[in-house]
């Protein structure tokens, strides 16, 4: 048993870093080894993988079901009453007030496989619309503006080891080294290659601390420095003629918008100097190649769409999307986001990333389902309004993988209407906040004690395998929508729609997948094992039926593409990629380093083999968009955005700025790592940081309380007074509960279009405390 090790990923972020589990001598911990395999990582984790294992063997891990007694308590009971339970309250609640009374909340951690059950149960078993889930607050905006942008959304189009060998990366709103580090090698190596980085962040974070170039908006303006940036591009004649004028549509109306917004009226709104405005467009345009990389900052905004669109503007004046080590890409935070938004629990979409709207779409995706095309749903309401309307539209929930008492911005109002809700269901491995909240928890299965699929942040679909056998007690997720299906479907016998076995549901989603822009019917966990990862979309076999089992991909791997990719230094000379026509060609023109670079595949599956594949074996696509974009003519467009003030500006009343965000020790609503000693010893608490003109003037000293209060409430954390923030602006992270719950504050306007709301800029007033 000792010697049995088993490689695997980790459980919390998107970069899913490769690890080897071997289990201990009890056999029900396991200890983290490292994985030098997994080129993402290359066998370095932070302290919470280190720690992952450690939630596992928790003595606050749930290993019976709990149900609330008469007396109000969760009281532990049976698997079959628990389930009985749920049926009946999500039953109960169907047949009194119809199928769209219940709603069902996912989450970016969830596993393809989980996900694209969640998605199926909902629509088929339950027949509601009402679906969403928390990757609607993580990078909706990215996703939609690079839908828009390019015809489809993939959170790095390029793999991360493109990001060392460009000659500069503005990385907006993004802190790698505190969300996650092993990431952050990417960066150094790049200004070790002699490549630049500039951070766009209104804190001086570690990330930004090593950067050539440190830009520093009030919150919520990054809109506009964007728009400044494409400004001075156009007056100082850097934009890329050709290239706009032959892959991109959209130009002159956002050339007009930025033109009115001058680099002086730029500075006023954001307070970056108009010098650091021009250096930043000198060190973004000379090199051959370039990247914008975004994460949280700008997508996080109720205008997140158009902010990350300003920054793709960049890109594609400039001649970089779509073109060698350069373009556009997102970070995308939660584990399993990538993948998480394309199976189908989001509230519009079905799996393979297709539209719940498209009628060929609800076809194809009803065929595979063997249900009625007219039977689905049409899409239903976004993640904040869901849980906005529960209690009143939406009377009872089955969550999963989802804490949104601590998450969900104006979290108190959150809190308050699923306390209303008439019936809540929780799948999960301890007892979260808002588990506490709940009917019946089901204590489910983890990570390593389980096989599934996740998607990292480069589209990399992996296998996490199982490592041990999960406590007495527990059952997983499939394991409960199966069985949940059986006692919902009546005579129907739904259950049978509803595997347990992780790769048989796997294999209904390739076939599901099929021919959507994410296309997964090309990849088996037979080739994620041996190939370590496959890059979507990755077609099956182009003239015969799915390649079940497929073997053969060889040196062709995806792996070993990308490895051989269009080595810059072998092109440009003088590590970069060149940008020119002649060279660009050249690498074009060579088929071998062509296909290592990933073409875009767009219909004919074929076109992206490389040699060495196995023939009709797709091998993925790490990089998109080389020969085309995604869109219908094949061009890339341009966002012809402006300038947007926050949702909620400062005023004599909250005269400053709330920003929030995370730390290192901490993951998302903190229910698992919060539970880890090692990492709440490193993390133990919030805390407000504040700069000391403003702590000065609220008479603040360091670690005192301080009450940080907005129009949806008031929290209190001990201050942290630095010269890092902007003394306009304070920032707290939101992975804690309580009193200190950042969340509390936070103002739930919406993005119209990702309808992500603005968790990263809202107005407050700061109030001393008396110490207690
Ligand atoms: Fe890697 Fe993220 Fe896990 Fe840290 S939390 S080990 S960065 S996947």
């Amino acid at each position: 048993m000792r010697d049995t090790v088993t490689p695997t990923h980790c459980p919390y972020c998107a970069l899913q870093c490769g690890m080897n589990l071997t289990p201990a001598p009890d056999g029900r911990a396991v200890e983290v080894s490292e994985r030098a395999d997994f080129p993402v990582n290359r066998g370095a984790l932070c302290g919470k993988g280190r720690t992952a294992p450690a939630v596992l063997s928790s003595s606050v891990r749930l290993t019976s079901p709990l149900v609330r007694s008469a007396g109000g308590a969760l009281v532990p009971a049976s698997w079959e009453e628990a389930l009985a339970r749920v049926a009946g309250g999500l039953g109960r609640t169907r047949a009194e007030y119809g199928a769209d009374a219940v709603g069902v909340f996912g989450g970016g951690g969830l596993t393809n496989e989980k996900a694209y059950s969640l998605g199926k149960f909902a629509r088929v078993v339950l027949g509601t619309s009402q679906i969403d889930y928390n990757g609607r607050f993580c990078m909706s905006s990215a996703a939609a503006a690079g839908g828009k942008a390019f015809g489809l959304d993939r959170g790095l189009p390029f793999p991360l080891e493109d990001v060392p060998r460009t000659g500069c990366v503005i990385l907006v709103g993004s802190n790698p080294a505190e969300t996650m580090p092993p990431s952050l090698r990417y960066f150094t190596e790049l200004r070790e290659n002699g490549g630049t980085l500039i951070v766009v962040d209104p804190r001086r974070t570690k990330t930004a601390e090593q950067a050539d170039l440190h830009l520093a908006p009030r919150p919520g303006t990054d809109l506009a420095l964007a728009l400044g940036l494409l400004h001075l591009i156009v007056a100082e004649g850097r934009t890329d003629e050709a290239y706009i004028r032959e892959r991109t549509s959209g130009w002159e109306e956002t050339r007009a918008a930025a033109m009115a917004h001058w680099p002086e009226y730029v500075e006023r709104i954001t307070g970056v100097p108009v010098p650091e405005l021009r250096e930043a467009v000198r060190l973004f345009c000379e090199p051959e190649a370039a990247m914008v990389l975004t994460a949280r900052g700008p997508e996080q905004q109720s205008k997140g769409t158009d902010t990350v669109g300003a920054w793709i503007n960049l890109c594609l004046a400039t001649g970089r999307a779509g073109r060698p080590l350069s373009g556009y890409g997102c970070l995308t935070g939660q584990g399993n986001g990538q993948g998480g938004r394309e199976h189908g629990q989001k509230a519009d979409q079905l799996p393979g990333y297709r539209k719940l709207t498209d009628p060929a779409a609800r076809a194809h995706v009803a065929e595979v389902w063997g249900v009625d095309p007219d039977s689905l749903p049409g899409p239903g309401r976004s993640a904040y309004e869901l849980l906005d309307a529960l209690g009143t539209d939406i009377r009872s929930l089955l969550l999963m993988g989802s804490n949104p008492v601590v998450s969900a911005p104006r979290a108190a109002h959150v809190e308050e209407r699923i306390r209303s809700l008439d019936f809540l269901a929780v799948c999960d491995v301890v007892l979260s906040e808002t588990a506490a909240l709940a009917d019946v928890v089901l204590p489910v299965t983890q990570w390593a004690e389980e096989t599934g699929t996740t998607t990292n942040l480069e589209g990399r679909v992996l296998l996490r395998r199982r490592a041990i056998t999960p406590p007495e007690g527990v059952r997983s997720d499939l394991e409960v929508m199966h069985e949940l299906a059986a006692r919902l479907g009546g005579d129907r016998n739904l259950e049978k729609g509803f595997p347990t076995d992780p790769e048989e549901v796997f294999e209904e989603l390739r076939r599901a997948s099929a021919g959507g822009p994410a296309d997964y019917s090309g990849i088996t966990y037979r080739r994620l094992a041996e190939e370590n990862g496959v890059f979507w979309p990755c077609p099956a076999q182009v003239d015969g039926p799915l390649n079940a089992g497929s073997t053969g991909i060889g040196a062709g791997t995806a792996e070993t593409g990308t490895s051989t990719a269009a080595d810059p230094r072998g092109i440009g000379g003088a590590g970069h990629a060149p940008r020119d026509a002649a060279g660009l060609g050249a690498l074009l023109d060579d088929p071998a380093r062509a296909d290592a670079a990933g073409r875009l595949d767009t219909a004919d599956g074929a076109s992206a083999a490389r040699p060495g594949a196995a023939p009709g074996i797709h091998p993925g696509t790490p990089r998109l968009f080389l020969d085309r974009f995604a869109t219908e003519d094949g061009r890339a467009r341009f966002a012809p955005v402006s300038h947007r003030a926050v949702a909620e500006e400062p005023d004599d009343e909250y005269p400053v700025l709330l920003t929030t965000g995370r730390v290192v020790a901490q993951y998302q609503s903190g229910a698992q790592t919060r539970r880890v000693d090692e990492l709440n010893a490193a993390a133990p608490g919030p805390f407000v940081e504040l700069h000391p003109r403003l702590a000065e003037r609220l008479g603040a000293a360091e670690g005192a309380p301080v009450a940080v209060v907005s129009r949806r409430g008031r929290a209190v954390a001990p201050a942290r007074i630095t010269t890092a923030i902007r003394p306009d602006t304070v920032f707290m992270p939101f992975h804690w509960a309580g009193e200190g719950r950042a969340n509390t504050l936070t103002n739930p306007a919406l993005d119209p279009t990702s309808r992500m709301p603005e968790f990263k800029a809202c107005a407050v007033r700061l109030e001393a405390v008396e110490a207690g």
